[in-house]
């Protein structure tokens, strides 16, 4: 096939070590800060107010454990939980579910997504990474969602789980994506 289409011997040889392409998608309640997390990724800010009806899909070449990936990050925006799911269960590699601490609603609303994103990769018997991301640790003192909670919650539908805060430093917020990649790789 690839002699066919004149492919370059290096394009197959970078692809047999896994995919150079990641499609992770942020899901989760509005105000839980998914586009504040893609921005911080994206650029190191904080950016404290962001269009909560904004959504967008932007890409960053990334270099994880050595080896480049493009990155392309769907930040969502459902305005009441999960509607026209198809645009991104589609599309995604990885899944970040995102919770905000201080928020028990935002704990409960995230539920539906991990609902919503078993059953299609159940359906289609898709080992799709799945990643529970507890958002605003700079609120400590306003935290209504305990740590063991998003851990039992994230083991339930077989994802990882993490802590972060997108107004604190950047590299545990990098970290995340690049968890991203790296289950996607060992798909
Ligand atoms: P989205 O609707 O999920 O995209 O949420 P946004 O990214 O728009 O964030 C919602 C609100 O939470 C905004 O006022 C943000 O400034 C705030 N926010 C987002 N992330 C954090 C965080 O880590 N810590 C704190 N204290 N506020 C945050
Ligand atoms: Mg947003």
């Amino acid at each position: 096939m690839s002699s066919t289409f004149g492919k370059p011997r290096t394009w197959a040889a970078v692809s047999d070590r896994g995919p150079t392409e990641c499609n992770v998608v942020l899901l989760g309640v509005r105000g839980s800060g998914k586009s504040a997390l893609t921005v911080k990724f994206l650029t190191k800010r904080f950016i404290s107010e962001y269009d909560p009806t904004m959504e967008d899909t932007y890409s960053s070449e990334e270099t994880v454990d050595q080896q480049p990936v493009l990155l392309k990050v769907m930040d969502t925006a459902d305005q009441e939980g999960p509607v026209n799911c198809e645009r991104y269960l589609t599309w995604a590699n990885a899944f970040l579910v995102v919770y905000s601490i201080d928020d028990r609603r935002s704990f409960e609303g995230c539920q539906q997504y991990l609902e919503v994103v078993t059953a299609h990769t159940k359906s289609l018997q898709l080992e799709t990474p799945i990643i529970v991301l507890g958002n605003k640790v700079d609120m400590e003192r306003y935290r209504q969602v305990s740590k063991s909670d998003g851990v039992t919650l994230a083991s339930r539908y077989g994802g990882l789980f993490f802590e972060v805060s997108a107004c604190r430093d950047f590299v545990s917020v990098q970290q995340v994506f690049h968890e991203a990649v790296r289950e996607v790789r060992r798909v």
